[in-house]
């Protein structure tokens, strides 16, 4: 166990991580002294330039609980928090596996901010709204040209056209009532008397959440993985022999051009669903590749590219010669994680 208790401490229920300090060696001098901890690690900026506020490594609205403190200034962490934390609610497994696991979340607000619901009944195209937690779909035109009106609001609708073709009250009433009577599932019956042709369709919509526009996890989790590696790897990770990897994930969260990370979708390990994200680095001579394990089903590997010797060798002279990788574990349920040493041979170490 080589972790400072001073690297990771609980402050109200919550935990935040400084990340571990460089050894010194093979690093600029600068980053070793007390100065080096108010710099922002994506714009670079010092504390006397901006200020500086906490930065959740899994975004909070996925219940992550593991802080950056101090270490992403406030433009940036704002920036980060509406284009790039709201990427992984986009995917509809997210609100798919929090409803799964009960876990509490904002599932009205990410529906109507990030998705549509698309429904299908009969071989119709329908669009539905939500509202209070709830589906429905409302009056609304069809692609071969006729109106949907839910059964709730189709007497008042067919009087509004009584009325409308000039007939008296009483009889648009009576019209009404008999076509009413007269429609059940089948054959659509005529009104010559208020010129419609009603047919009363049956059954569950098949109902679907459609994003308002395709998500982008592939920002979110190299945001993960650059923050991940800032806190297994210090200032070390910004060596100079590590620009090319940590550019390509740089490029990967701001969608910016030039070359990015390799993110890619993996099959998630189990059929269920689990209460717990995993975050796990691994460092095999240079080459980095992480998974990104959220809730035992939306499963990536980052893959940043060759990071240089000195990512090894701070890692082992922090955690011990045999470790080439770290494993971090939160418990969704009971809020608890941990911390393991991945061994280049034999079992991991427990590192808190
Ligand atoms: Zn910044």
């Amino acid at each position: 166990m080589r972790v400072r208790p001073a690297d990771l401490r609980r402050v109200g229920g919550r935990w935040i991580i400084a990340p571990m300090k460089s050894t010194g060696r093979g690093a600029p001098a600068a980053r070793t002294s007390a100065s080096h901890r108010r710099i922002c690690i994506f714009c670079q900026r010092k504390g006397e330039e901006t200020g500086f506020s906490r930065e959740h490594l899994i975004p909070r609205n996925i219940g992550g609980a593991l802080f950056l403190d101090d270490y992403v200034c406030k433009d940036c962490n704002d920036w980060l928090g509406s284009n790039v934390d709201t990427e992984i609610v986009r995917l509809p497994e997210t609100l798919a596996s929090m409803d799964a696991l009960g876990l509490p979340h904002d599932r009205d607000g990410y529906l109507r901010r990030y998705y549509n619901l698309v429904g299908e009944l009969n071989g119709a195209a329908l669009r539905g709204v939500i509202s209070g937690g709830r589906s429905r779909f409302p009056t609304q035109k069809l692609d071969d040209g006729s109106l949907l009106v839910p059964d709730e609001r189709l007497e008042e609708h067919l009087t509004k056209i009584g009325a409308r073709a000039g007939l008296p009250a009483e009889d648009v009433r009576t019209e009404v009532r008999r076509l009413l009577a007269a429609t059940p599932e089948g054959p659509p019956v005529a009104s010559r008397r208020i010129g419609v042709s009603l047919r009363r369709r049956t059954g569950r919509a098949a109902v679907a959440l459609k994003p308002k526009r395709p998500p982008l996890p592939e920002r979110e989790l190299a945001k993960i993985a650059y923050e991940f590696l800032f806190l297994v790897l210090g200032r070390e990770l910004f060596h100079p022999e590590n620009d090319d990897p940590c550019n390509r994930l740089i490029n990967t969260i701001g969608s910016f051009s030039g070359p990015k990370a390799a993110v890619v979708r993996l099959q998630p390990p189990s059929a269920g669903y689990e209460p717990l994200h995993v975050i796990h680095f691994r460092n095999s001579k240079g080459f980095v590749e992480m998974r990104v394990l959220l809730f035992g089903q939306i499963h990536f590997f980052v893959a940043p590219g060759r990071f240089r010797s000195v990512c090894l060798s701070g890692l082992q002279e922090r955690f011990g010669s045999n470790i080439i990788g770290v494993q971090f574990q939160q418990r969704l349920d009971r809020r608890g994680m941990a911390f393991w040493g991945v061994c280049a041979e034999g079992p991991g170490v427990r590192l808190l």
